[in-house]
């Protein structure tokens, strides 16, 4: 069965709730009867209420979750919360979490599991820092980042799910990684995935590229067999970028 494609931008800690409002009466005009793909927006926490109330056809995730319900986490946010806000989609493992936060592939393994109880998909980012990419270690990095993040999913959880490789050098960078590289780390990472599990799951992954994807780049990595849409930061920021995104994934 053909996977179809998702694009979700990444806003980071950017936007209040009011310039969170402003974009989606934006942004939702020109998504209207555009059904051939998914297209979502990771919002920050505050955002999150305001995005879900204002979207019509774009899926709204949150940019991370803790792995309990509830208890003594001051500043944490739990997914019976977001998922009560009407999250259905919810970033995991960026590296700038993984960077800054220590988050390790435990921490996003449990976080996985803990989201997809609640049927809120995971996005799970994985992806090599540049000494690693010039080491020659890029894809030792993809397969240990799998097998840590997805421990203890089943086949049927991984399956729902959406991995989202990012090579650190490429995020914010300007410098996206050139697409045959991008198009060998997706599929790699979807081997990675049969060989963890079962070619069932591998086929029904979606896999995102993200780095640097800007309207002028993304529709080439759309065109590679095991890429199956993008992660986008910068360029998800304001309408008119992310609605060229969309024209040219269309
Ligand atoms: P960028 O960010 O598109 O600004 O490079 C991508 C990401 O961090 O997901």
């Amino acid at each position: 069965m053909a996977r179809k494609p998702i694009i979700v931008g990444n806003w980071k800690m950017n936007k209040t709730p009011r310039e969170a409002e402003e974009f989606m009466k934006g942004i939702e005009e020109v998504l209207t009867g555009n059904e051939n793909a998914d297209y979502g927006i990771g919002a920050p926490y505050v955002d999150l209420d305001v995005c879900v109330r204002n979207a019509k056809n774009l899926i709204i995730a949150a940019e991370n979750c803790h792995e309990l319900d509830n208890g003594a986490y001051t500043g944490e946010v739990s997914v019976p919360m977001l998922k009560e806000v009407g999250i259905t989609y919810c970033i995991i493992g960026h590296s700038e979490r993984r960077t800054y936060y220590n988050e390790t592939d435990a921490a996003c393994a449990a976080k996985c599991k803990r989201l997809c109880a609640d049927g809120i998909v995971p996005i799970l980012c994985i992806g090599e820092t540049e000494a690693e990419y010039d080491a020659g270690k890029t894809a030792d990095v993809i397969k240990s980042q799998l097998a840590g993040s997805l421990a203890g999913l089943t086949n049927e959880e991984v399956a729902q799910m959406v991995i989202a490789y990012e090579p650190i050098w490429a995020i914010g960078t300007g410098k996206s990684a050139d697409k045959d590289i991008a198009e060998n780390c997706c599929k790699l990472v979807r081997e990675t995935v049969k060989a963890l599990y079962d070619e069932a799951t591998a086929e029904a992954v979606r896999i995102q590229y993200g780095g640097s994807v800007k309207p002028t780049n993304i529709a080439e990595y759309m065109a590679c067999k095991d890429i199956d849409g993008a992660l986008i930061g910068g360029a998800s920021l304001k309408v008119d970028s992310f609605k060229e995104i969309i024209d040219a994934t269309k």
